[in-house]
């Protein structure tokens, strides 16, 4: 069957979430003069809010708490850990990063040049574990929104991947089937095993080239390795 239809995970295939998000919490640490408050390295301060969030964001993932619990949750603990009890930082703190974190623009290399190939040739469609006004803002400020013909959100559709009812809600609303589509993402659990269960072509990029012994379709390390198979 003849592929027609390119299907993109956003974050950390798209648009460089670590980067992109070292750079806000960064910002964080000068804006909110956290090393006045005793928070001597910043590297170490967004090391450990990382490791936290990790943690939350599985529990969001299992939908173990909900997306208020781990937006108010993820500063408090970190602040915790230099003992600074204080919820209204840790609130301030939170709103900026949500704020300011989907503005952030870095990309992977070669993404608008493979975006722009891809698009003379196949429909393009965004499936993302993530919150509706988030990922609309870091497609619209990264300036790669006027690619995707569809943008499907966990949070639109109520359920995260790999659950096969976001899949097939993508599929239906580009009305193509699963078997005309490919999915590219860089979660194997969540964008490859997802879609191969659903019956789609499968690309894993996997930029970090960690080992794995899935079978998978295609595995790629490089955005431009698209062009090989695309
Ligand atoms: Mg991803």
């Amino acid at each position: 069957m003849k592929i027609t239809h390119v299907f993109f995970d956003l974050d950390r295939t798209l648009w460089d979430f670590d980067l992109n998000s070292y750079n806000t919490l960064l910002d964080i640490f000068h804006d909110f003069s956290l090393k006045d408050k005793g928070i001597k390295d910043p590297v170490f301060f967004i090391e450990q809010y990382i490791k936290i969030n990790e943690s939350l964001w599985g529990l969001y993932r299992d939908d173990l708490i909900t997306k208020e619990d781990l937006r108010s949750r993820r500063f408090y603990q970190t602040l915790q850990e230099y003992s600074i009890q204080d919820l209204q930082l840790a609130k301030d703190i939170g709103d900026a990063y949500v704020k300011n974190s989907p503005l952030q623009t870095v990309l992977f290399p070669h993404t608008i040049e493979i975006l722009t190939y891809l698009k003379k040739k196949y429909s393009l469609s965004i499936i993302t574990n993530g919150f509706e006004e988030v990922q609309h803002i870091k497609l619209k400020a990264s300036a790669i929104d006027h690619f995707f013909d569809h943008v499907v959100t966990s949070e639109a559709v109520d359920v995260k991947k790999p659950n096969p009812i976001i899949f097939q809600y993508a599929l239906d609303k580009a009305k193509v089937s699963a078997k005309s589509s490919i999915m590219i993402g860089d979660d194997l659990p969540v964008d490859i095993l997802g879609a191969k269960s659903m019956g789609m072509s499968h690309v894993f990029f996997n930029p970090k080239k960690n080992s794995h012994s899935q079978k998978i379709d295609f595995e790629i390390s490089c955005l431009s390795d698209l062009k090989n198979i695309l």
